[in-house]
């Protein structure tokens, strides 16, 4: 089944591969300096291609609204961690063919022969493990979410910096000035992203605050947080889309959290925020006082009910729940009559918000709402444990899901599995969207 959004989704990631392999066209481009055996070559190659990798891992992080709505800021962050390792491989590889192809090559990192060369390249080097390192232990090292972020920043832009100074500088394949430029632009247009994530995006949200309205405790560990506009109109989104909140006196705090909207797209200006206490920052949510300045950055992200005939199937673990409401609100709001299942996985029932306010949106909505409590209470009839395959048939009942969309909102081992079971189900993969929560 056609769905919008997927060519754009395939043209973008064929943007992807032009712009990383940018780099390598500029120098092949023009004529050719004499070549020096293949395995020098390949590893020139493989340079270029580090260098066209790690450029365009600036432009996935930079929040591009427009992009994020196409790909999903999820799958964006998980590419830019994949594409990261690879691309610290290639410079390994870079480095290795290098020096076992023609031993001369081990001269770049010596001081005795260019301390200045040898010191950026050595430092570059350094950076790159540092940023592999930091990011893959930065759970385990206890590293805020925040600090890992700017150290992750400003060791990448050394990196990229130091790589094309590099390309310039052994001239080889960057030799006529116009060469030389296209190089450069590579890590100027990373440094253009980077101001345009860290400056002017803090700089418009300062220009649009928001005034916290209510913190009201609504379950355990679970606050809703509601924000109004100062002074704008508010904040348009779709349903099931997510911002960046700041919750400080200025827009510029390095502490910005993604939280989902969970109120209807339908009340720009009435945003709500469902947020669970889950570590430093959402332990003190509660403290947050009414009257306080708040800042949103968004939205973003490509977790939308859309607007195709079929049914929705919505399967949500925990917190999950909250781009749920904002999308069964919104349906509300715009008398949808669209069919809706609805499967909330719940640790116990004492923990299932929202579980009234679902009762009273099944009688306005074509809605059948499934409660899935791990714990069950004695003499509960209805599903418990996992969402399994099993869970998910008893809930569809029969229905026929081709042509449904399937949103997934969970903990990973539950949304891996129902992302299975749908396409078991004969859902389309175009039409199985999921959000996942923990940052990578
Ligand atoms: C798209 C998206 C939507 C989300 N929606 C909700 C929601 O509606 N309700 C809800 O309760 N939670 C939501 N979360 C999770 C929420 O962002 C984290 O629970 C919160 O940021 C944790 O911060 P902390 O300091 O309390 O916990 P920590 O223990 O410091 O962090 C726990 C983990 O959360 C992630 N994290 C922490 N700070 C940030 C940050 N500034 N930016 C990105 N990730 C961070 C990191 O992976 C970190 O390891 C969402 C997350 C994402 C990615």
């Amino acid at each position: 089944m056609p769905v919008r959004g997927t060519p754009i989704a395939l043209a973008l990631a064929c943007l992807y591969i032009v712009l990383a392999a940018f780099p390598m066209a500029v120098a092949i481009l023009g004529p050719l300096p004499p070549p020096r055996g293949p395995g020098v070559e390949f590893g020139v190659a493989l340079g270029f291609a580090a260098l066209g990798m790690m450029g365009v891992q600036f432009a996935l992080t930079a929040r591009l609204r427009w992009v994020s709505r196409h790909l999903g800021q999820d799958s964006l962050l998980q590419f830019h961690r994949v594409a990261g390792i690879f691309a610290a491989v290639l410079v390994a590889g870079h480095v290795a063919v290098l020096i076992t192809a023609d031993p001369a090559f081990a001269a770049f990192f010596d001081p005795r022969v260019n301390l200045m060369r040898a010191g950026a390249l050595s430092a570059a080097c350094a950076a790159l493990v540092l940023v592999l390192v930091l990011s893959i232990l930065r759970n385990r090292l206890g590293i805020p979410y925040e600090w890992w972020r700017l150290t992750h920043g400003a060791l990448s832009m050394l990196v990229v910096l130091v790589a094309a100074a590099h390309v310039v500088m052994v001239g080889h394949y960057a030799g006529p000035t116009w060469k030389a430029i296209a190089i450069v632009a590579v890590p100027a247009v990373a440094i253009a992203l980077l101001v345009y994530v860290r400056v002017v995006k803090p700089w418009r949200s300062g220009s649009r605050p928001y005034r916290v309205a209510e913190v009201t405790r609504i379950g355990e560990r679970v606050w809703r947080v509601s924000l109004e506009p100062a002074g704008h109109r508010g904040l348009s989104f779709e349903a099931g889309q997510f911002a960046w909140v700041t919750f400080a006196d200025s827009p510029w705090s390095i502490r910005q959290h993604p939280f989902t909207i969970s109120s209807s797209e339908h009340h720009p200006s009435q945003l709500e925020f469902t947020i669970k206490e889950l570590g430093d920052f959402t332990a003190s949510i509660g403290s947050i006082r009414a009257g306080s300045t708040a800042y949103v950055e968004g939205p973003a992200g490509n977790f939308r009910a859309g607007d195709q005939a079929g049914g929705l199937l919505l399967v949500a673990g925990g917190i999950g729940i909250t781009p749920m409401m904002s999308i069964l609100r919104t349906m509300r709001d715009a008398g949808d009559r669209r069919e809706v299942v609805l499967i909330h996985g719940v640790d116990t029932m004492a923990k299932a918000v929202f579980a009234e306010e679902l009762g009273v949106l099944a009688n306005e909505l074509n809605l059948h709402a499934v409660h899935v409590p791990q714990h069950p209470p004695e003499g509960w009839t209805g599903p418990s444990g996992y969402v399994t395959r099993e869970v998910l048939d008893r809930a569809v009942a029969g229905r026929n899901l081709q042509g449904w969309r399937v949103l997934i909102c969970g903990p990973d081992p539950m949304m891996d599995g129902v992302e299975e079971s749908a396409l078991a189900m004969g859902v389309d993969r175009w039409n199985i969207l999921s959000e996942r929560f923990r940052v990578v």
